[in-house]
C-alpha cells in the first residue's frame, strides 16, 4: 500500500499549462505590483520597515476604490486592516474574510536562486513571480479583487461581510490579527464563519492523477514549545562532575525523541480519507471507506511515513540546544527547545504532563510560553463548508472537494471565539512541488489560477452573504 504515504502531501507532479497574454491580465499586473511592496516580517521587529506597510495601504486604496469608498475601513494597531462591508439584513451573522500581508524574508545567500527577483514583481511565462505570490498576497488581493468587481455590478450582501488583514502572521500574529481580534470582539461583532489562508487545490496526487484535489482545511494543528533546562555543578574540565548538565539533558532529549506520540485518526483527517474513498482505485477505496475497521492500521502506516505522520499524531521536534561558553569548562546550565505540533484534542496540558513524566528528572525544568487559543475543529457539513465547496465546484467542476488538517499554523487561533465555524481556503490551485516554494525559493502563481481564485472568492462571497 506504497500509494498511501502520499495522500495529501501530494508530493510529485507534472503539470504544464499555458496561459495566453498573461500580461493582459489587470488583476496580475496588481498582484505583481503588490509583490514589489516589500512587506517582510522579520522575528527581531526592530529590522521590520513599517514604511512598507504603509505603502501597501496606499497602493490597496489605488487599486480598489470602490471598495475603499463603500466599505468601513480602519487601521488596527497601525498596520492591520479591518474593512466591514455592512448587509442589508442587520440580523443575519456576518461572515468573516481573513488574510495577511506581510511576506517572509528572503532566506541570505538564497536571492541569486530565483529565477526572478523576488520583490521585482515580475510576470513571465504566464506566472507571476516573487514573494507573496502564493503567502498571502494572493489571498488578500483576490478577496478585494472579488469584492470591487461585485460592487461595480451593484451587488449588496445580505449579511455584513468584513475583511480583516493582519501585519504579522509570519512571526505569530500578536500584533495583528489579536489586535483586530480585540478590536472585532469590541465592535461586538460575532460571524456565522469564517475563511483563512491555509487550504488550496493541488494537483499531481499520485492518488488522483487526473483531478485537482481541493482541501478545505477544516483544523489546524496546536503549537507548543517547551524549554528544557539542566542544572548542576560545573567547574574545571580536569575535574568533572560524573553527570554533567550537558549530558543529563541529553540523555532526557533522547528519551523524549524515542517515545513520539501514539498515531492516532483525528476527525479532519478521517473525514478527508473517507471523502476521497469513492474517488480512489484499490485497496485505498476499501480502506478508507471502512476506517471503522482499518483506522489504526491506516494511522500506523501513515505515522510511518515522512510526509504523512504529520496528519496522524502530535509531533516532537528538537530545535535549539545551547550549553558551554569555553571548551575547559563545565557548564552549569544547559537549555534545549522542544517544539510539538499537536493534533486536535490533545492540549498544552496534556503534552506537558507527558513529557514531565518522560524526563522525570528534578534537576531538569520544563517552562513555557503561554499557549495561544487550542484550535476549533470546524463542521464539514457546516454552511460555511458548503458554500466554499459550492464556490470551487463552480469554477473547478473537475475537482474533488476534501475536508483536511493543515499541518502549519494561521492567524486563524487568534479568531476562534469569533466565529462559530473556521474554515481555510484559498482557491488557487497550485502543483503539488510548487507548495515548497512557499517559504522558500522562486515563489510564484500561474496567472490563470489566480485568475480563477478571484472567481472562487466572488462565489464565496455571494453565495455567502446570501
Ligand atoms: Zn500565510
Amino acid at each position: 500500500m506504497p500509494r498511501l504515504t502520499f495522500i495529501a502531501v501530494l508530493v510529485c507532479a507534472l503539470f504544464s499549462r499555458s496561459t495566453s497574454a498573461a500580461g493582459d491580465s489587470p488583476a496580475a499586473l496588481r498582484l505583481a505590483a503588490a509583490i514589489r511592496i516589500e512587506t517582510v516580517s522579520y522575528q527581531d521587529s526592530r529590522r521590520i520597515d513599517y514604511g512598507e506597510f504603509q505603502r501597501f495601504h496606499t497602493f490597496l486604496r489605488s487599486s480598489f476604490p470602490r471598495v475603499f469608498a463603500t466599505l468601513q475601513v480602519e487601521a488596527v494597531n497601525d498596520h492591520s486592516l479591518l474593512l466591514r462591508w455592512a448587509g442589508s439584513d442587520a440580523t443575519a451573522q456576518p461572515i468573516l474574510f481573513t488574510a495577511h500581508m506581510d511576506v517572509v524574508p528572503i532566506e541570505p545567500g538564497t536571492e541569486k536562486d530565483w529565477q526572478h527577483p523576488p520583490f521585482a514583481g515580475v510576470i513571465a511565462d504566464s506566472r507571476v513571480y516573487g514573494r507573496g505570490a502564493l503567502d498571502d498576497k494572493q489571498g488578500l488581493l483576490g478577496l478585494l479583487e472579488a469584492a470591487e468587481q461585485l460592487l461595480a455590478e451593484g451587488f449588496v450582501p445580505r449579511r455584513g461581510i468584513v475583511f480583516a488583514f493582519g501585519h504579522d502572521e509570519e512571526i505569530s500574529g500578536r500584533h495583528g490579527a489579536a489586535a483586530l481580534a480585540r478590536r472585532m470582539r469590541e465592535l461586538g461583532l460575532h460571524f456565522a464563519w469564517m475563511v483563512d489562508e491555509g487550504g488550496m487545490l493541488f494537483t499531481g496526487n499520485p492518488l488522483l492523477p487526473e483531478r485537482p484535489l481541493a482541501m478545505i482545511n477544516v483544523a489546524e494543528k496546536g503549537y507548543l514549545t517547551l524549554t528544557l533546562e539542566a542544572t548542576g555543578e560545573g567547574g574545571h574540565s580536569s575535574n568533572p562532575p560524573k553527570i554533567s548538565t550537558i549530558g543529563r539533558l541529553s540523555a532526557a532529549l533522547a528519551r523524549i525523541e524515542a517515545n513520539p506520540f501514539e498515531p492516532r485518526l483525528v476527525e479532519p483527517v478521517r473525514a478527508m480519507l473517507q471523502s476521497l474513498a469513492p474517488h480512489l482505485g484499490l485497496p485505498e477505496r476499501l480502506l478508507f471507506s471502512n476506517l471503522w475497521l482499518t483506522g489504526s492500521m491506516v494511522a500506523r502506516r501513515m505515522a510511518d511515513d515522512r510526509q504523512t505522520q504529520p496528519l496522524v499524531r502530535t509531533t516532537t521536534a528538537l530545535t535549539l540546544f545551547n550549553a558551554g561558553v569555553k571548551e575547559n569548562v563545565v557548564p552549569q546550565r544547559a537549555r534545549a527547545s522542544v517544539n510539538f505540533r499537536l493534533l486536535p484534542g490533545t492540549t498544552p496540558a496534556d503534552v506537558v504532563q507527558r513529557i514531565e513524566a518522560i524526563v522525570d528528572d528534578p534537576q531538569i525544568a520544563i517552562s513555557y510560553d503561554q499557549w495561544d487559543n487550542i484550535p476549533a475543529v470546524a463542521d464539514s457539513q457546516g454552511s460555511g463548508f458548503a458554500v466554499i465547496e459550492a464556490a470551487v465546484a463552480e469554477v473547478y467542476p473537475e475537482a474533488v472537494v476534501v475536508p483536511s488538517m493543515l499541518m502549519a499554523t494561521t492567524d486563524t487561533r487568534h479568531y476562534i471565539d469569533l466565529a462559530d465555524n473556521q474554515y481555510r481556503f484559498h482557491g488557487v490551485v497550485v502543483k503539488a512541488q510548487q507548495a515548497s516554494s512557499i517559504h522558500g525559493t522562486n515563489e510564484y502563481i500561474a496567472v490563470e489560477s489566480y485568475e480563477k481564485s478571484i472567481e472562487v472568492a466572488r462565489r464565496m462571497l455571494q453565495l455567502g452573504a446570501r
